[in-house]
């Protein structure tokens, strides 16, 4: 070797080197391509057994799909192209007629799930969504105003995500870092002073509802609108449990499929103003999306027929088991925000669990127990605690899915609790998480 240090000629990687390691090792060993195919195989079936039979999935973002959802992620649609609106003329390719049956499908049953006049079912994630709006609905140097990731806001709606892409000038929503909502005061400031174009409501922590009524009728005054970005509460929405934001005054909403919504992972957008139809429309097709994989969209059609059928009850039961477990939680001596109105009104519990370590640590030490949850920043963590913060968030949507209810809640909080405080060996909690797990094997609120 020469005197460059391997580290120096090796080409930077965002990615854990060590990791990539393992990956190089095993093609560089494996005797055959056939046989790299097969290490493939096995680390989906290793996982589908830790985290599919094994784990309690307690992160918020996550939700599982029924057995038809999934069957028609892997359909022959899947290898068809449909680039275009849906309809013989506006296609670029032939052949078309039964893809043009299951989108359309698909549009009227988000439309019906969303009480919308609008919606469009090829965004392939709700990033590309949020995008959508910022590109039709925003010139860059315009002010909008979105919520700091403190406070629960999401890097889509910042300097680093679509909104920082699209080059406009982002200001703070003031939220009040006790009652976790919006500060109405602070806000009719701000906002009177930046005049913004958009105001976005996107939050990946998420408790509380917004005061739509009142934050649109201030940026009213200028022509300003409200888009709320719902990728977490898309469920609770269609299910009726949380505010409703289109009738509320948000002139736009976007969603991820995969989250509350417990659909394939992709986007959702619904809107009721006409006068959109044509920004938003030519921004998916053609600058965002072309061939937008017609597979995922029988997969979200047919889980918008199971949202039809459960999405109530079943959105009832996440926000029911959040609250019992935020409050078993609270009762064994941990620190749970807004533990002073009720916990929260989300699939969300977020806990301060800086007196173990922080977030990172012990969700470390918890996915060693198989319990799967996610470190998390609060209101009170500063920039430079991004990789290490305080807080750590925790969802309902699975164990809900799998049929567990408030009784099952106080199980799963003795669980946590006996790993933060050491009661137990990891070990000895893992395998009565396991055992815990395994009376839970059936999907609910689907057909299957
Ligand atoms: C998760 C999330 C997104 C991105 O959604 P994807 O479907 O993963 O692309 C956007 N905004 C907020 C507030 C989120 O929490």
């Amino acid at each position: 070797m020469n005197s460059t240090s391997t580290t120096t000629t090796r080409n930077f990687e965002v990615h854990d080197s060590k990791v990539l390691d393992w990956a190089k090792d095993i093609i560089e060993r494996s005797a055959s391509s056939r046989l790299i195919q097969k290490e493939i195989i096995n680390a989906v079936d290793r996982n589908a057994i830790w985290r599919g039979e094994e784990c309690l999935n307690l992160l918020a973002p996550e939700a599982p799909t029924s057995q038809t959802v999934r069957q028609l992620l892997a359909s022959e649609v899947g290898t068809r192209a449909a680039e275009g609106h849906i309809g013989p003329t506006q296609r670029w390719f032939s052949g078309t007629k039964h893809i043009d049956e299951i989108e359309s499908l698909c549009v009227e049953l988000l439309k019906k799930v969303f009480k919308s006049n609008y919606a469009d079912h090829r965004l392939v994630a709700s990033m590309i969504g949020n995008m959508t709006v910022y590109a039709a609905l925003t010139k860059p140097g315009d002010n909008i105003l979105t919520i700091a990731q403190p406070f629960g806001g999401h890097s889509s709606n910042r300097y680093d995500g679509p909104a920082g892409i699209r080059g406009l000038n982002i200001y703070d929503v003031p939220m009040d870092p006790v009652d976790l909502v919006v500060n109405m005061d602070d806000f009719v400031k701000v906002a009177r002073e930046v005049k913004p174009k958009l105001v976005t409501l996107g939050a990946s922590m998420t408790l509380f509802p917004f005061p739509l009524k009142e934050m649109s009728e201030i940026v009213n005054e200028w022509g300003g609108k409200i888009f709320f970005d719902g990728a977490h509460q898309l469920g609770l929405i269609g299910g009726g449990q949380f505010q409703d934001p289109l009738n509320e005054g948000a002139c736009i909403m976007t969603g991820s499929a995969g989250k509350t919504f417990s659909g394939p992972q992709s986007g959702i957008i619904v809107w009721n103003d006409p006068e959109l139809t044509e920004p938003i429309s030519d921004t998916i097709f053609p600058a965002l999306a072309a061939t937008h994989q017609v597979n995922r969209v029988a997969a979200l059609a047919a889980s918008a027929a199971e949202f039809l059928a459960f999405g109530e009850e079943y959105m009832a039961q996440i926000v029911a088991n959040a609250k019992a477990l935020a409050k078993a939680l609270y009762e064994r001596g941990i620190t749970v925000l807004g533990s002073h109105k009720g916990f929260t009104e989300t699939h969300q519990v977020i806990l301060d669990v800086k007196q173990f370590g922080g977030g990172l640590d012990v969700a470390h030490k918890l996915a060693e127990a198989n319990i799967i949850t996610n470190k998390n920043l609060l209101p009170s963590d500063k920039p430079e605690d991004w990789d290490y913060p305080s807080g750590l968030r925790i969802g309902t949507i699975e164990i809900t899915r799998l049929g567990m209810k408030e009784a099952e809640m106080d199980s799963i909080a003795e669980y946590i609790v006996s790993v933060l405080e050491g009661r137990d060996t990891t070990e000895s909690i893992r395998k009565q998480v396991i055992n815990m797990r395994s009376a839970y094997k059936k999907l609910h609120y689907c057909f299957d």
